[in-house]
């Protein structure tokens, strides 16, 4: 399909405004479905269809696609996949989709190129208001990946990736020019790879809590530490002697599994 007379044809205009940057280069969704494990007995929940290039080579994989696309403009496009049995299209935002009804065979997966305005949303929805699922395989803005991705002691290490490597193995699997979408956005893209840890040492009961901790701790980055848990923990510069850490310590120079420790030691504090 040529995409660009397609869209030509049927007189749509993307919109920025809903992250509607296309993957032209169908390669490119062919290579994200190489570092997928999804067998023909599994369900794969994609976020924002688009076109559907990269829908119908979901279809043809997976045992049922269950398909978010919020622009109810972009059916024309979208149409032709309807012959599929296997898809379940649902003309909906993603963020506001109830998805413990969802009815799913196997195991559960979840891929998208995200419009990356809501690219936080989309992954606190996927890692903690989903059912439980293999992977998730996300192309999303490189500078994210790199946050993701980021070591302590870095500018771009932050809440958001301890909040995530608590709970999941994050592999960023390879990069994407944006000579490769329509139409070019200002910024280059990575696929990356979310995989559930099969045992996190945070409970699921206690995620919502777990991140409201480090987001306390990284509030003003500058600070030192003690002076972002001081309203959260009493006597904080003693909490912090008896974890054995500096009171001169910053947020920024922990890493995850130390987080995860002083959560614990705070709940008995
Ligand atoms: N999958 C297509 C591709 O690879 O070319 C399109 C990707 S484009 C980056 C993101 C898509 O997400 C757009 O089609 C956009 O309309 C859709 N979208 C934006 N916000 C959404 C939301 N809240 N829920 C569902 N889809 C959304």
């Amino acid at each position: 399909m040529d995409l660009k007379k397609n869209l030509k044809d049927h007189k749509i205009s993307l919109k920025r405004s809903l992250g509607q940057n296309f993957l032209l280069n169908k390669n490119i969704s062919s290579k994200i479905l190489n570092y997928c494990a999804l067998t023909n007995n599994d369900t794969v929940i994609e976020i924002g269809v688009g076109a559907g290039i990269l829908t119908e080579l979901l279809l043809r994989r997976a045992r049922k696609v269950i398909a978010y696309e919020i622009d109810k403009s972009l059916d024309p496009l979208i149409s032709p996949l309807k012959k599929y049995e296997n898809l379940q299209l649902l003309f909906q935002d993603f963020l506001k989709a109830d998805l413990s009804h969802l009815q799913v065979d196997g195991d559960l997966y979840f891929v998208a190129n995200v419009p990356y305005y809501i690219t936080s949303p989309i992954i606190e929805k996927i890692m903690f208001d989903s059912p439980p699922f293999k992977e998730a395989l996300l192309m999303v803005q490189k500078e994210y990946a790199d946050r993701l991705l980021a070591k302590p002691g870095t500018k771009t290490y932050g809440a958001l990736t301890v909040s995530i490597s608590a709970f999941s193995k994050v592999t960023k699997l390879f990069d994407v020019s944006k000579k490769n979408f329509v139409p070019v956005p200002g910024v280059d893209s990575s696929v990356i790879k979310l995989e559930p840890l099969t045992s996190p040492k945070i409970s699921y009961e206690e995620k919502s809590q777990f991140r409201a901790f480090v987001r306390s701790s990284f509030a003003q980055r500058r600070k030192k530490l003690k002076n972002n848990l001081k309203r959260l923990i009493r006597d904080v510069e003693e909490f912090l002697k008896d974890a054995g850490l500096s009171e001169n310590i910053r947020a920024e120079e922990l890493s995850t599994d130390t987080f995860i420790d002083l959560y614990h030691m705070m709940k008995r504090w």
